[in-house]
């Protein structure tokens, strides 16, 4: 049953898309990003299908995501990575979070607030090597290093991991990251540092970088079915859509030749058509700059959106068909079942399949289908 507004998630397909990716990357460790409420997918419960499928970590940007997994009793390893400056540090530490650290002023309060915990904190090392995000700068490598390994003597911290991330521009920038990352290795190891996780890749490297795997990929998109690339499908890449977005038909209308639809009246019906009010907006993350452009699937066919997409509703063109309230409304699902992708709203926006599942709103409600589950 389609609910008014749904995205449904098929957790099998996580558990299926970790499965195939954990077997195609063969490293000894595999982490599923679920940061942004698992990019709009619901955190805790992919978090539960991509352990299924062979996830050993979580990763997540905020300690506060991370806080959230613990309360709902995951106890897998989990990493979060960016911090504000009055940090929860004692709160993670406390959770046996790993804590990403991209400066010697985020290391001094991890093992400050692990001494006065008395434990010890699990940090790993984020070198910059190009993006110009956070990460230790090279310029800063040898001090902070250093100072790493004497607080792992000390026992106020253990460094279990270097990590740094990929731009994906060219395969000649991803080159020139990856020699930086290297000479970040070679001065952990001369500061005495053994991490036991060496990480860099996301979806697009784990995929098609074989020398950025490491000991571990990081993966986000992929694990929720769709593609980082441009010149490959899901499907092509072995892959199963999660989130299908969904509803049902609010009002139908049949109007004359001339009618303006919506704000602006950005269209007139060509012709006498059946019009269908689909009862999503951009307070659900519907982009308006897929206003005139997307296509969505009613009963199996597929019509395209017409006139402006205002906050709660669009409208949709049904031409001569047979259209009722009620019918359900898929906006985007998986393209093998003849609906719209993801991507095709991506295209259609101007934007990345990433922005258009994360940005799904609270006011839709997400339904769960557990694996093996019709
Ligand atoms: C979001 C993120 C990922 C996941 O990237 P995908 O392209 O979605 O696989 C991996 N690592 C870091 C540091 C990230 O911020």
């Amino acid at each position: 049953m389609t609910g008014f507004r749904e995205a449904a998630i098929d957790l099998g397909a996580v558990t299926a898309n970790v499965a195939h990716l954990r077997a195609l990357v063969g490293t000894p460790s595999l982490m599923a990003v679920v940061k942004a409420n698992a990019y709009g997918h619901g955190a805790v419960p992919v978090a539960r299908a991509a352990l299924t499928g062979g996830a050993d970590w979580l990763g997540v940007a905020d300690i506060e995501e991370a806080l959230e997994l613990r309360a709902a009793g995951i106890a897998s390893p989990v990493l979060a990575w960016l911090h504000d400056p009055a940090a929860k540090w004692a709160a993670a530490i406390d959770a046996g979070i790993d804590l990403g650290i991209s400066s010697a002023a985020q290391l001094t309060q991890v093992a400050d607030a692990a001494r006065s915990l008395g434990r010890v904190a699990s940090v790993q090392i984020k070198l910059e090597t190009g993006l110009s995000r956070n990460g230790v700068h090279e310029s800063e490598w040898e001090p902070v290093l250093a100072l790493a390994a004497r607080l792992e003597r000390a026992g106020e911290v253990r460094v279990r991991g270097i990590f740094s991330h990929l731009s994906n521009t060219s395969p000649a920038d991803d080159a020139a990251a990856i020699a930086c990352f290297e000479r970040g290795l070679e001065v952990a190891a001369a500061a005495g540092l053994a991490p036991e996780l060496v990480h860099l890749a996301s979806s697009a490297a784990a995929i098609r970088l074989p020398q950025a795997r490491y000991s571990m990929v990081r993966l986000g998109i992929s694990l929720y079915g769709l593609s980082p690339f441009d010149d490959a499908t899901g499907a092509d890449l072995g892959l199963r859509p999660a989130m299908t977005l969904r509803g049902q038909v609010a009002a139908v209308r049949r109007v004359v030749a001339g009618a303006g639809v919506s704000y602006d009246y950005t269209w007139r019906a060509p012709s006498d058509s059946t019009l269908a009010l689909v009862p999503l907006g951009y307070a659900d993350g519907i982009p308006r700059q897929a206003s005139g452009l997307a296509r969505v699937s009613i009963n199996g066919r597929q019509y395209p959106v017409v006139g402006r997409i205002a906050m709660d509703q669009f409208v949709v063109n049904a031409g001569d068909d047979a259209v009722e309230i009620g019918d359900p409304v898929v906006l985007f699902g998986d393209p093998a079942t003849g609906v719209p992708s993801a991507t095709d709203w991506a295209n259609a926006a101007g934007t990345i399949n990433y922005d258009i599942v994360t940005r799904i709103g609270a006011r839709v409600p997400r339904s769960y289908r557990q694996p093996g589950e019709e």
